[in-house]
């Protein structure tokens, strides 16, 4: 995890003076005390907060963050040096800036985790509706099955490399005016392997690994969305010296559906509506993803109103009981029509316009009386 900068932390700025900084630093230990504050990450807060105290009120410290930022004992810039209380002298400080200090040194033949692996994947709607069980095939790393991942021809074996007597780094020692410089490089004979392959495998050209693809079945959970992932622990490349392997992330991408639109649990459709049916009130039948519902159609309803449909939505993907489903109903005004439909209409309009201006505070009469100036 990357660590947070330390100005940031204390929340000041990169000029501010050792009284900000120790100004800051008590306020918000203060306010982060685990004894005062029970707020579940209080005392994580509160240990990042001295952590970045502690380097930012010391000159020295301070001013090695300012330029190199946070030291990880695992790379770069040995983190040794530094938090373990001072410099021991010139050659201390030079093979730490050239990157040789202790954290640094990396063997070769220690177990190592696998890389990850990503895939994305294409599910129809309703799969990430309601789950799927499914194969995929992915281009992967595997261990090779001639030379067993030694890399070495059959009944030949590697070498330890005799240039860095297998440690896959060579010291290059250098006296300056400053004093003894020791600048740590890869072996280049090995390329940092620590092993040499006299005879190559010939079926991986001696690096022990071949790619094939490689089916594994994948559980899709009922209710996953689009860009959601699924970590598949151990699926990524394999371990390198018999470390764990990595793991393989399947990214999904929901396609759209021509009826049904989600957002979140929910789903969302709409439903055409004759004039007729709003005005009168109906039963209609609705399309959901569990199967047709019907749905009543109070009298006077307007276009855009929506109804719920209750539980009837997207399982929650995390078990957080199910989505609903919105039905959007639109009007939908009639294209043709015949001679006897239009004379009724005209007869409908004649008696429903006496309707509208009896009504004050209704549109018609609103609109009336702002053309006369009212
Ligand atoms: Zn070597
Ligand atoms: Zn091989």
């Amino acid at each position: 995890m990357s660590k947070r900068d330390y100005y940031e932390v204390l929340g000041v700025s990169k000029t501010a003076s050792k009284d900000e900084i120790k100004k800051a630093y008590r306020k918000l230990s203060k306010k982060y005390h685990p004894d005062i504050n029970k707020a579940e990450d209080a005392a994580d807060k509160f240990k990042e907060i001295k952590e970045a105290y502690e380097v930012l009120s010391d000159d020295q410290k301070r001013a090695q963050y300012d330029q190199f930022g946070h030291t990880d004992p695992n790379q770069g810039f040995g983190g040794g040096g530094f938090s373990g209380g001072g410099f021991g002298g010139f050659e201390d400080i030079f093979s730490t800036f050239f990157g040789g200090g202790g954290g640094r040194r990396r063997d070769p033949n220690a177990p190592r985790q696998g890389a990850d692996l990503q895939y994305t994947m294409s599910i129809s709607f309703e799969d990430a509706v309601f789950g799927k069980e499914t194969t995929i095939e992915i281009p992967r790393e595997e261990e090779c099955d001639t030379c067993h991942g030694t890399g070495a021809k059959p009944g030949t074996k590697a070498e330890t490399c005799s240039y860095c007597n297998g440690s896959g780094e060579i010291n290059i020692e250098q006296n300056t005016p400053f004093g003894r410089i020791v600048n740590r490089t890869t072996c280049k004979h090995c390329h940092g392997t620590g092993k040499i392959i006299p005879n190559k495998c010939s079926t991986c050209g001696g690096t022990g690994k071949v790619k094939k693809r490689k089916k594994i079945s994948i559980k899709v959970p009922a209710g996953i969305d689009d860009g959601q992932q699924l970590r598949v622990s151990g699926q990524g490349e394999p371990g390198i010296n018999g470390g764990p392997a990595g793991d393989l992330f399947v990214v999904f991408h929901v396609k759209t559906h021509e009826f049904f639109e989600r957002d979140g649990d929910d789903i969302y459709c709409e439903v055409p509506l004759t004039f007729v049916q709003a005005a009168l009130g109906d039963e209609i039948e609705v399309p959901t993803l569990h199967g047709k519902v019907s749905l009543k159609i109070p009298a006077g309803t307007q276009t855009g109103t929506r109804f719920r449909l209750r539980g009837k939505g997207v399982p929650n993907v995390r078990g957080y009981g199910q989505g609903d489903q919105h039905v959007i109903v639109k009007l939908v005004t009639p294209k043709k029509l015949t001679d006897k439909q239009k004379q009724l209409l005209r007869e409908y309009a004649e008696l429903s316009g006496e309707a509208y201006d009896e009504q004050e505070d209704g549109f018609f009469a609103k609109m009336k009386r702002a053309f006369k100036g009212e």
